[in-house]
C-alpha cells in the first residue's frame, strides 16, 4: 500500500510508493553521462579563462588571477542576476517586476581537476565553507540584496554542465525565494503553538528514533527526511540551534567539512557516483523592517539538502506539487548508514 507523508515544515504531501519498488542497491549506477566534456577553464594555470576572481584562498604572495591558489570565486560567464543597476520596481496591471539585479558566482573549490567534493578532503571542504560564509557575509552589505542560496550541481542530469570540475554557485536575489519563505512560515507557525524550533524538535524525534539517522558526530547529524521526496535524500542539520550559517563557529568548519565529506562519499559510493544537487538553507538577511523576522533566530534553524538525481519528475509532480518517491527513507537511511567509507 502506498502512503501519503507529510512534511511537518512545509506541510508539502509525498506519496511513498514502493510497489514496484528496487532494492536499495539497484537505484545506482543508471546516470546519463551526457555530452563529452569540455576543455576545463577551472584548473590552475587556467586563471585567464575566467572571468576576474572575486575572492580567493592564497598565499599572501602570489598574485591574484595567477596560480598558487587553493580555492577561487569568479563571477558566472552566465550571470542570471547582475550586479550593476537599479531595482526599479514596476507593476504592469496585476503583474510585478523589477530589473534582474543580483549576484551569480561560481566557487570553485579546488585547484586541481578533480570532479566530485566527495573527493575533496575535509580540510578542502571547510576552506569552501568558509568561502560561502566570506561571500554570504559581503552581499549582505549590499542593501538591495535579501538572500544568497548556495548550490551545487553535480553530473550532467544535476544541470552540472560538460565541465567536471568540483565547483558550486552562490546565486544572490533581491527578492526572498518562495521556497525559503515557505519553510521560514511553518516555523514561524510551529513556533506560536509550541514556542520552540520545529528544527530542533525534529532533530531530537529523528536522534531518539535513529530510523531515519545515517551519521550523527561532531554537533551535526544527517538524516533522510521522514516526507522525502526522492530517494536517498538526505539532510544535513547542525546539533545546535541557529539559524544562520554564517553564525557557525570557524572550529566546527572541519567538522562540517567532514560530514559533507562522509555523506558524499556514502553516496558515490553506495550508488555509483550519481548525479546530484544540494542546497544551503540558512536565514535571509534580517534587516531592520517593521513586523518582518522578529522571531526567526528562535524559529529557523540552518540545513543543507542533498538531493541525488535517480528519479524523474513528471507531470503528477508539476500538477500537484507532491512527489512521489519510491523508496522508503527508512531503507535509504539504513543502506547509507552500512556503506563504509
Ligand atoms: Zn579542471
Ligand atoms: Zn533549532
Ligand atoms: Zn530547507
Amino acid at each position: 500500500m502506498p502512503e501519503l507523508r507529510k512534511d511537518p515544515i512545509i506541510g508539502r504531501w509525498v506519496i511513498i510508493a514502493t510497489e514496484r519498488a528496487k532494492r536499495p542497491d539497484q537505484f545506482g549506477g543508471q546516470a546519463e553521462e551526457g555530452p563529452a566534456e569540455k576543455p576545463c577553464p577551472f584548473c590552475e594555470g587556467k586563471e585567464s579563462e575566467t572571468p576576474k576572481e572575486i575572492y580567493s584562498i592564497r598565499p599572501k604572495n602570489t598574485p591574484k588571477n595567477g596560480p598558487g591558489w587553493e580555492l577561487r570565486v569568479v563571477s558566472s560567464v552566465a550571470p542570471l542576476l547582475m550586479v550593476e543597476g537599479d531595482l526599479d520596481r514596476q507593476g504592469q496591471g496585476l503583474y510585478d517586476l523589477m530589473n534582474g539585479v543580483g549576484a551569480h558566482e561560481v566557487v570553485i573549490e579546488t585547484n586541481q581537476h578533480i570532479g566530485n567534493m566527495a573527493d575533496l578532503s575535509d580540510e578542502q571542504i571547510s576552506k569552501v565553507i568558509t568561502c560561502y560564509i566570506d561571500r554570504i557575509v559581503d552581499l549582505e552589505k549590499d542593501q538591495r540584496l535579501k538572500y544568497v542560496l548556495v548550490f551545487k550541481n553535480h553530473g550532467w542530469i544535476a544541470g552540472g554542465g560538460r565541465i567536471k570540475h568540483s565547483r558550486s554557485q552562490l546565486i544572490a536575489t533581491p527578492v526572498n525565494p518562495k521556497r525559503v519563505k515557505e519553510e521560514l512560515a511553518g516555523a514561524h507557525q510551529y513556533f506560536q503553538y509550541h514556542e520552540r524550533c520545529i528544527f530542533c524538535d525534529l532533530i531530537k524525534q529523528e536522534l531518539e528514533s535513529k530510523d531515519r539517522l545515517i551519521l550523527e558526530i561532531d554537533g551535526f547529524l544527517a538524516i533522510t527526511p521522514f516526507a522525502t521526496r526522492f530517494p536517498f535524500e538526505v539532510w544535513i542539520l547542525p546539533k545546535k540551534h541557529s539559524c544562520d550559517f554564517t553564525a557557525l563557529d570557524p572550529s566546527m568548519r572541519l567538522d562540517l567539512g567532514r560530514v559533507i565529506k562522509k555523506v558524499l562519499m556514502k553516496l558515490k559510493k553506495g550508488l555509483n557516483d550519481p548525479p546530484y544537487n544540494y542546497i544551503l538553507h540558512t536565514a535571509p538577511f534580517r534587516r531592520a523592517k517593521e513586523g518582518y523576522w522578529k522571531t526567526i533566530d528562535q524559529d529557523y534553524h540552518w540545513h543543507i539538502e542533498i538531493m541525488p538525481r535517480l528519479t524523474r519528475v513528471a507531470g503528477f509532480e508539476w500538477g500537484t506539487g507532491f512527489y512521489i518517491c519510491p523508496l522508503t527513507p527508512e531503507a535509504a537511511a539504513k543502506f547509507l548508514r552500512e556503506v563504509e567509507v
